[in-house]
């Protein structure tokens, strides 16, 4: 399996290091012909609106739009939550509408009140999952094609999958647990 993770700013780095934890071959995507013959393509999280304008300016906007319109395996954490997103309550900032969520960007506060809790995910096992929270955003709302992953206690929306879209609030690139990584490879390998 081959995956690409943007790599133009944010947290690249940390993803690509848990694909090869997971044995997989990873391409760090910065020019278009990149995203050819790939499996599926992560985009981390980072700054939403530096990561948009660069997808625009390096031609990658338009042909990831289109490849997750033909129902390519896009996983989007935290800034890359944002960038597939279809709306974005606040910030100037055009998301590729890929999946249907609304947003809310910085929606915990500032970089200070960045935070670390364990979430029941049961689409990974019983066990929790710890979910890192850095200047996240939140699911608003989701269409009925997307089913909820993860909640927090209050009932706020963290982790969402439509078909073979994923994402989260949070940062499981900064565990050193695989799970959501590896449920993401099963949603391309077709198991889940
Ligand atoms: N606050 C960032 C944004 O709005 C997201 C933060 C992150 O990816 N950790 O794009």
């Amino acid at each position: 399996m081959k995956i690409g993770v943007l790599a133009l700013q944010g947290a690249f780095a940390e993803h690509i290091a848990v694909l090869k934890r997971l044995n997989v071959d990873v391409v760090p995507v910065r020019l278009p012909h990149q995203l050819e013959e790939l499996d599926g393509l992560i985009i981390p999280g980072g700054e939403s609106t530096t990561i948009t304008k660069l997808m625009v300016n390096y031609n990658l906007a338009h042909k990831i739009s289109e490849l997750a319109k033909k129902n390519f395996p896009i996983f989007g954490t935290c800034a890359g939550m944002i960038v597939i997103a279809s709306g974005v309550a606040n910030g100037k900032i055009e998301p590729i509408g890929a999946m249907a969520i609304k947003v809310k960007r910085n929606a915990f506060g500032r970089q200070v009140d960045s935070f670390e809790t364990e979430l029941a995910i049961p689409a990974l096992g019983k066990k929790p999952f710890v979910g890192v929270f850095i200047r996240a955003p939140l699911i608003e709302s989701v269409g009925k094609e997307v089913k909820v992953l993860a909640k927090l206690p209050d009932g706020t929306i963290v982790a969402a999958r439509q078909d073979k879209l994923l994402v989260c609030a949070f940062h499981p690139e900064l565990t050193d647990d695989l799970r959501f990584h590896q449920y993401f490879l099963d949603i391309i390998s077709g198991k889940r």
